[in-house]
């Protein structure tokens, strides 16, 4: 897989496990610029680094790298992007807090090894001028300070770990990796009332076409 949409790709081969895909998205700016979102376990940039290879796209053309949450699978490969990059890096407050180990993070999902400070922190609602114009939705549940992005024109949403696809089907990412349920179920509530057509979920899916009733009919169910 790689470009989904128009500007939108899947960068192939950061899989961390044959159980469940992983997508790491690569968002084509305006410009002749990029937006990665998230990053992948410790070694993924090889995969990542390949896959800019292959479609002919500098690394350092990468200039800015949001964050959805603190977890490893998303985190690990942050330093070494920043550092193949000079991408600035963007997370919501809480998040930053725990992607720099200040405090380690002790809930559920694995914290990252590597701390890093983030260039930049947003609170819920932020504009990011990423990919044409981005929204930081707070998205709390998963874990305290997780985030997903939403591209209001193109009614696109890079929902993290959020949502999970699961044969086919949109779930809430299931408790054991998950910090509190019942704000996962209000953070999807409130995704659910947004204009959505597909849901760029990070494991499994991603769901590129009428994605609202799905997310409709998931919120309708608890
Ligand atoms: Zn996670």
């Amino acid at each position: 897989m790689s470009e989904i949409l128009p500007g939108v790709h899947m960068v192939e081969g950061v899989d961390p496990s044959p159980d469940f895909s992983t997508h790491v998205y690569l968002l084509k700016d305006r410009g002749a610029t990029w937006t990665l979102i998230d990053t992948g376990l410790p070694g993924s940039d090889k995969a990542i680094l390949a896959y800019l290879q292959k479609h002919k796209i500098e690394p350092t053309a990468i200039k800015r790298i949001l964050l959805t949450h603190l977890h490893k699978d998303h985190t690990g490969n942050l330093r070494r992007m920043a550092e193949l990059t000079h991408a600035r890096t963007f997370s919501h407050w809480i998040e930053a807090a725990f992607i720099a180990n200040r405090p380690r993070y002790d809930g559920p999902g694995m914290p990252p090894d590597d701390p890093v400070s983030v260039d930049e922190t947003f609170k819920d609602g932020d504009p990011i001028d990423a990919a044409g114009g981005l929204i930081a939705c707070h998205t709390p549940g998963h874990t305290p300070g997780h985030t997903a992005y939403y591209h209001p024109e193109r009614k696109l949403l890079f929902s993290g770990d959020l949502f999970f696809g699961h044969e086919g089907k949109l779930i809430l990412t299931t408790a054991d990796f998950t910090h509190h349920m019942q704000t996962a179920q209000i953070s999807a509530r409130r995704m659910a009332q947004l204009a959505v057509e597909s849901i760029l979920s990070y494991h499994g899916g991603p769901f590129l076409t009428k994605a609202g009733g799905q997310l409709r009919t998931l919120t309708e169910s608890f």
